[in-house]
């Protein structure tokens, strides 16, 4: 038997991406995501046409989660709030 599962995996070489047969796209960095977050975060600033993931039937709809990641991802800048003027 065969260990090789013959996986259609599809790798973007502009993103940097790989994407699974059921559309599970494993990011260089960071956790798993869908080809919703895929293009939200990346394939849409890319004008490459060989960027794999540039087919709305396949990306579906996005949602602003797929565009802004609660906190999880973002570093939010702490300014000091020492020097209060009363
Ligand atoms: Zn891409």
């Amino acid at each position: 038997m065969n260990s090789n599962n013959s996986e259609n995996l599809q790798v973007c070489s502009i993103c940097g991406v790989s994407v699974t047969e059921d559309g599970q796209v494993n990011f260089s960095d960071g956790k798993p995501g869908t080809r919703a977050r895929l293009y939200a975060r990346v394939c849409q600033y890319t004008e490459k046409l060989e960027c794999i993931n540039r087919e709305p039937e396949l990306i579906g709809e996005l949602t602003a989660q797929d565009r802004y990641e609660t906190g999880e991802d973002l570093t939010i800048p702490t300014f000091s709030t020492s020097q209060a003027t009363n």
